[in-house]
């Protein structure tokens, strides 16, 4: 079912857990992120970035990802990922999507504020939230090339930021990376509390693909509220192909194909949900 950003986020926060946000290129990587949501009895968000959402997939990707959660008995909430322009997020809105990452991590504060500020009016309008970053999480969001850390979020301008623009959550930047680590992830810890003790609202972690399970732990127990994942999910995808192309491809049998890569793909977001909330029974 299709529930609103800030109950998935708030539930998370309030349950000092994080909920798991995945991105989608096709339905059947929808299919395996919902399958595995239904099956541990968590929350979900389904992304899809805003490269995939231009495109002429984009639209059809959206309609029909939002009726898999429609039928689907996880909870969950579909998200534009890094909108940089105001005339996406009008147009996300219009799509259907529940929220939109605003990324304007590229601009100065105050324009930054501007954007958010008008993209959480557009919001308001449709009933969705905004999702804002502070600082900049460096790397392509839909490659695995190796990135290295940017500029880091300013825990005494983080409340402010908030404040002024009305977004619903927060993604930081930490030490955190889109893509591949260059090195070892090391996550600014002390960074991290101070921005948690300055914003009430929920705190996102994108790039959390590479980073072990007890660093994200540590990052969910100092505030961390939603983590995103993109590049293990494309690497499952091609990783199941790779592994089945031998046996299928003489029969040409795309639906068993495309039912693997949907079954790899839920082993992966599975184990990523255990991960974000150990202690769901
Ligand atoms: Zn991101």
């Amino acid at each position: 079912m299709i529930v609103p950003f800030i109950e998935v986020v708030g539930r998370a926060q309030a349950g000092r857990r994080a909920v798991g946000a995945f991105t989608v290129y096709g339905i059947e990587t929808a299919v395996g992120v919902l399958a595995a949501a239904e099956r541990r009895g968590s929350d979900v968000i389904i992304l899809v970035s805003a490269e995939a959402f231009r495109s002429r997939l984009g639209r059809p990707l959206v309609d029909a990802t939002r009726a898999l959660c429609e039928q689907s008995t996880a909870r969950c909430c579909l998200q534009l990922d890094h909108a940089t322009q105001l005339d996406l997020v009008s147009a996300g809105f219009g799509a259907g999507f529940g929220a939109i990452m605003v990324d304007g991590s590229r601009l100065s504060f105050g324009d930054n504020v501007k954007l958010v500020q008008a993209a959480t009016e557009i919001g308001l309008r449709h009933g969705g939230h905004i999702e804002a970053e502070l600082g900049r999480v460096e790397g392509d969001e839909d490659s695995s090339s190796l990135a290295d850390v940017g500029l880091l979020t300013d825990p005494d301008a983080a409340g402010r930021f908030m404040t002024l623009t009305g977004a619903a959550c927060l993604a930081v930047s930490i030490g955190n990376v889109h893509g591949s680590y260059r090195m070892a992830p090391v996550l600014d810890f002390e960074r991290l509390a101070r921005v948690a003790q300055s914003v009430s609202q929920p705190l996102s972690l994108h790039g959390g693909s590479g980073v072990p399970p007890t660093v994200l732990r540590d990052a969910i127990t100092m505030g961390i509220s939603k983590i995103n994942v993109n590049t293990e999910l494309r690497r499952s995808y091609f990783a199941a192909l790779n592994e089945h192309m031998a046996e299928l491809q003489p029969g040409a049998q795309l639906l068993r194909m495309g039912q693997l890569v949907s079954q790899r793909i839920e082993d992966t977001v599975y184990g990523k949900l255990v991960e974000f909330d150990p202690a769901l029974r």
